[in-house]
């Protein structure tokens, strides 16, 4: 039996997606989701050959959640035998990994090192790296990274204005997210151009719930805007982005609040959700704007003014533009956010072609931009056939 497909594996704090993937006909016939981990309202939903499903696991821990999943694969024994590599989606790998990597006992000691700069995330991901090991003790383990394609960031792009002292000792710098989405569209985005991604220059914006811009010259990332953490940057569902950084001494003093409060708030209570006052949803925004809510109207003009803030401050780096590419729940769906965003890029050459923004881009080749003007192109992202990839190439 030919063994070419990949288990995809993204472990958040307290959700458990997964997927089967074949990485040369990208096909995807098995995957689902484990939601609300530990608590009441906990359950598990998937899809199998078209089929979906979904059953409460109230209450279920990590480690049941994941043995449940791994169990409804190998109850399918012919998908269980066609496994060949397990792919995990790890959100921190500090400096230390450039690429992904196949993870031996070394590489899972150095993923632990960087629990510190994702005490969230990382501690999940290693959860779900040992229990696949123990589940599927034959199979190799690859370990993909949001921050690895970033790692090409030069240091006047990746270092704070704070003492240098912070970084030798205590890896504060910038590292940035979303890497694998950003090299994923990026690929596309070359090979539609019918140009060598080496020479490509493009500013992709990734924008779902969390939503971060990387400049990449000649294939490489050069610049990103999420940071030591994925709050920096721009408007996202629920984080504010960049701020003032005396904000919080300003709200301690002032406010009486203390710093988890402020961290809170930033991190939950902000972006789309706090201006707006409606949701983090960009529908939802959508819609209350098309009925004249002026706080979400406010909500989605700040969103795109920042975005294309970043977009011409990318500009800098790149010297020239091959194209602007949006990716993501909202960059691939909302011709509204578009729209708005290349309304203020002028500047740099964009030229909206409304028609084909309303579609998308699918009638011409993803582009949504005039002739003769700077390319900006719809690429929906696929982060799971990028990891599935990923672990062929390394374990093949
Ligand atoms: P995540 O970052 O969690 O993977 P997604 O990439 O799925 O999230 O993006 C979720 C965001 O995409 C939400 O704000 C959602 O409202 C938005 N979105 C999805 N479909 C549409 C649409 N048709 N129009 C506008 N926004 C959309």
């Amino acid at each position: 039996m030919l063994k070419n497909l990949v288990l995809v594996l993204n472990c958040g704090s307290s959700s458990i997606k997964f997927a089967v993937v074949d990485p040369v006909s990208e096909q995807n016939s098995f995957n689902g989701l484990v939601q609300c981990i530990g608590a009441k309202e906990a359950g598990i939903s998937w899809k199998q050959d078209g089929n979906k499903q979904q059953q409460a696991l109230p209450n279920v821990n990590y480690p049941d959640a994941l043995n449940f999943i791994l169990d409804l694969i190998k109850q399918d024994k012919e998908l269980a035998e066609r496994l060949f590599a397990v792919g995990h989606r790890v959100v921190h790998g500090g400096e230390r990994f450039t690429a992904s990597a196949v993870i031996n006992p070394q590489v899972l000691d150095a993923i632990r090192d960087c629990q510190g700069l994702a005490p969230l995330h990382n501690p999940a991901n290693i959860a779900g790296v040992e229990a696949a090991q123990k589940a599927l003790p034959k199979l190799p383990q690859v370990a993909v990274f949001d921050t690895a394609f970033h790692q090409t960031m030069p240091k006047h792009a990746f270092l704070y204005a704070v003492p240098y002292d912070l970084y030798t000792s205590h890896q504060i710098r910038r590292y940035g997210f979303h890497g694998t989405s950003h090299r994923f569209v990026a690929q596309q985005a070359a090979n539609l151009l019918s140009k060598p991604l080496t020479e490509c220059s493009f500013i992709t914006a990734h924008l779902g719930n969390g939503c971060s811009v990387c400049a990449i010259a000649n294939g490489k990332s050069v610049d990103t805007s999420m940071g030591l953490t994925p709050l920096e940057g721009l408007v996202m569902g629920t984080r504010s982005g960049d701020i003032d950084p005396s904000l919080h001494a300003h709200l301690v003093d002032s406010l009486g609040y203390d710093i988890r409060k402020v961290n809170n708030m930033l991190n939950k209570e902000s972006g789309l959700l706090g201006i707006s006052g409606i949701d983090s949803d960009m529908r939802a925004i959508e819609e209350a704007t098309a009925n004249g809510n002026e706080q979400a109207a406010l909500a989605a003009e700040i969103f795109c003014y920042r975005l294309a803030k970043y977009i011409g401050s990318y500009a800098i780096p790149l010297g020239q533009i091959d194209a602007l590419i949006f990716t993501g729940g909202i960059g691939e769906n909302s011709d509204f956010i578009r729209a708005n965003t290349i309304k203020w890029l002028s500047l740099l050459g964009f030229q909206l072609d409304a028609e084909q923004n309303k579609t998308h881009g699918r009638q011409n080749g993803a582009i949504i931009t005039t002739e003769g003007s700077t390319k900006a192109l719809v690429i929906p992202t696929n982060e799971e056939l990028m990891i599935a990839q990923d672990a062929i190439a390394l374990t093949n």
